[in-house]
């Protein structure tokens, strides 16, 4: 995301050089988040309020918003054929939101859309090995053996990778849950494919602490909590 030093921000702001911003810092005359600030290294980012005087230089609210996706829509933001999930928002910044972790079309759940690019890939990071929590419906009965399978890992050999260990409780015959770490390309449906079992319902729960809210219909969306915004970091 677009972080930056605040002299650098408001020479190109205000079309003018670093002696003039500096004269404006020290006279106390910039605000960043309410508080006058002198320093000219001073890091700010697209979500900081910066107001020179009583005119707002910058002030973009980061927006954080859950999606009951469901089936047949796409997680993109454009696309020919099928309706997206952007097309179902009806917040004014909608055109501005990325995907946090995207669903198949034929997949539903919890989906989550943010402006806001640090905090959406501190979700996606690797190393923060956030829970994603899906209910899966499984054209074949399911064993034991499946159990077992998840845990230690599947190698793909198309990515040359093999899969972190994934937690399977069985719920009934065909329904499983699956917790995963990660997420590679349709990688649920190609762990079961091991078993040659196909998936006819996939159905994202939850991610880390955000849990789908369970008031929400398909296709309908709401804000994030400040409590659900700050569970990931
Ligand atoms: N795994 C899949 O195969 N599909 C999804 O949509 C999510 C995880």
């Amino acid at each position: 995301s677009k972080r930056g030093r605040l002299d650098r921000y408001l020479c190109t702001q205000l079309h003018t050089h670093r002696k003039a911003v500096r004269e404006l810092l020290l006279s106390g005359r910039v605000c960043v988040d309410g508080l006058i600030v002198k320093d000219m290294d001073r890091q700010v980012d697209e979500f900081s309020h910066i107001q020179l005087d009583e005119h707002i230089l910058q002030a973009n609210a980061p927006v954080y918003v859950m999606l009951h996706k469901p089936i047949g829509v796409v997680s993109a933001t454009k696309d020919t054929q099928h309706k997206t999930v952007i097309d179902l928002l009806d917040c004014e910044v909608r055109d501005e939101l990325h995907i946090a972790g995207r669903l198949d079309l034929n997949s539903s759940g919890l989906l989550l859309l943010t402006n806001n690019s640090r905090w959406s890939d501190a979700l996606m990071s690797p190393t923060h090995k956030v829970d994603k929590v899906y209910r899966v419906t499984l054209a074949n009965p399911i064993t034991e053996e499946y159990i077992a399978a998840f845990a230690a890992g599947m190698y793909f050999g198309f990515e040359d990778i093999t899969t972190q260990p994934a937690k399977l409780v069985i719920l009934a015959d065909n329904v499983a849950e699956v917790t995963l770490h990660e997420g590679k390309y349709h990688q649920i449906k190609r762990m079961f494919g091991r078993f040659r079992n196909p998936v006819v319902g996939l159905h994202r729960l939850s991610i880390g602490d955000i849990v789908l809210d369970e008031k929400l219909a398909p296709g309908e969306s709401r804000s994030l909590t400040a409590a659900e915004v700050a569970s990931i970091r």
